[in-house]
């Protein structure tokens, strides 16, 4: 981010995070959201012992596995031993008789949550195989986590990792998903749930440098979460090409050389765009690995005074060039070894927004569009997801008006906006290889945001 761009910040956030401001916000019983922790490589996954809930063999395999990661693992919680987690293991569901016990254990433990604590819950995935009971036990877990999240104060967040048919409690790809949403790197991320399958291999990864080797593509890198996602890729190790139109040159510049990767000047809607981005991956990195579709645009009206060009540009650019450019991946030889797609959705694209028909439709569009790349990939041993991003403090979000910037802000369980590096985690957690059981999902990073669905 270039220092002379504008970029929205929450003071109120910093104003109330201690002292006069903090005990005045109680009083007047005004938000007090609180300041999340980032991740700071080297610093510890979690940050304090991590409560494991549930009695069957799956939960047993959890808790090996994050004793093996180095954590201090509880199976019976101590009163006012304070947890830095408590991991909710729910695999063996058959009916809702059976949530009463585990539940009523971890609203006793509730208390002894730090500051950004952490809840993850691990269930399986209802189907219409399941028989009522048990589709109803496992769809139950749904609306516990997502009412939990909106429970938890301080930072602290509830999400789920929901195990596909047949995936085993501690398989890899619900190990990464539990890690992703344990971590700081997760702190915007709030009543969301991923879907992991078995794929994927058991090798450890390497957790410090994920991205090691790989070669990514960003597109819109030149400023924003852009910029943030070529910075976070290029810090688990990829190799990173920052796309971004020539107009942007010198910020695309600054923000490559920055992350030593190489910058390629192109408008992501020309015709030939795929095939630029192949060439020159292969002349410059000789792969390509992961494609970030980020670069997007708004031309708010509603519609009664919609124009033709309002429409026209904001599908191209948010839609229409990323089908165009996933052809071209798709048919590529280039483009083979456990390829990874990522695609910047939007809340707009799942709930609505005023003003927004043309902007909520390509958004809305990108989620049909990885659902049904999804199979596609997968023939190349890829994946293809997707995050929906909230309130994030950019440029973008800084020309809202005043009062409907601070109202757009606030309505969120968090009580904040989120910023350009919450989305860059997600991403990042998606291109790793160790997510290789996850694909067609859609992760909002909105800190649960309360604008419907
Ligand atoms: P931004 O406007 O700050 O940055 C977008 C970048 O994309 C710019 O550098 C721009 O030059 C580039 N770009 C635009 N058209 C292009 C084209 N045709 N070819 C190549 N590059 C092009 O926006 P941002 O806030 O960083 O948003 C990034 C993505 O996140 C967008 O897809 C946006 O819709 C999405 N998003 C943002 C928010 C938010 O709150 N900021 C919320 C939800 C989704």
């Amino acid at each position: 981010m270039a220092a002379h761009q504008k970029v929205s910040s929450d003071k109120y956030t910093e104003l109330v995070s201690g002292g006069l401001g903090r005990e005045l916000a109680k009083r007047l019983g005004l938000p007090q959201p609180a300041v999340l922790r980032r991740f700071t490589p080297g610093v510890p996954l979690v940050q304090g012992p991590i409560l494991v809930v549930g009695h069957s063999a799956g939960a047993d395999a959890v808790s090996a596995v994050l004793l093996s990661w180095g954590q201090d693992v509880r199976r019976h919680a101590t009163p006012r031993d304070t947890l830095g987690a408590i991991v909710l293991v729910l695999d063996e569901l058959a009916h809702p008789d059976q949530l009463s016990a585990p539940l009523r254990e971890v609203g006793g433990a509730l208390r002894d949550l730090q500051r950004n604590g952490r809840i993850v819950g691990i269930s399986r995935q209802a189907d219409a195989q399941d028989t009522p009971e048990a589709a109803a036990a496992r769809n139950a877990v749904d609306g516990i986590l997502r009412s939990l999240a909106k429970e938890l104060r301080a930072g602290a967040t509830a999400n789920g990792v929901v195990l596909a048919n047949g995936t085993a409690a501690d398989a890899p790809s619900t190990m990464s998903a539990l890690r992703f949403f344990l971590s700081a790197r997760s702190a915007f991320v709030d009543g969301q749930f991923l879907t992991a399958s078995s794929e994927g291999s058991a090798t450890e990864p390497n957790w410090d440098r994920p991205l090691e080797g790989r070669v990514a593509v960003v597109t819109g890198a030149a400023r924003g979460i852009g910029a943030s996602i070529a910075r976070t890729l290029a810090r688990d190790g990829a190799k990173v090409v920052a796309v971004d139109v020539p107009a942007a040159g010198d910020q695309l510049a600054a923000v490559a050389n920055e992350v030593h990767g190489t910058a390629l000047q192109l408008d992501i809607t020309a015709t030939e765009a795929g095939a630029r981005i192949l060439d020159h991956a292969a002349q410059r990195h000789g792969r390509l690995d992961i494609v970030v579709h980020n670069a997007g645009i708004t031309r708010d009206k509603l519609l009664a005074n919609m124009d033709a060009a309002r429409w026209d540009s904001v599908i191209a650019v948010n839609i229409a060039a990323q089908l165009r450019i996933n052809q071209a991946l798709l048919a590529s030889s280039h483009f083979a070894d456990h390829p990874r797609i990522i695609s910047v959705s939007s809340t707009s694209g799942i709930a609505g927004n005023r003003g927004q028909t043309n902007y909520a439709a390509s958004k809305a569009g990108v989620i049909g569009m990885v659902r049904a790349t999804a199979p596609l990939l997968a023939e190349k041993g890829g994946t293809v997801n997707a995050v929906a991003p909230g309130f994030i403090e950019t440029a973008m979000t800084a020309k809202i008006p005043f009062a409907t910037r601070e109202v757009a802000r606030r309505l969120n369980s968090l009580q904040q906006g989120g910023r350009p590096e919450d989305v860059a985690e997600a991403i990042a957690y998606f291109a790793s290889e160790a997510s290789a059981g996850v694909t067609a999902n859609i992760l909002r990073v909105c800190g649960q945001n309360l604008v419907g669905q």
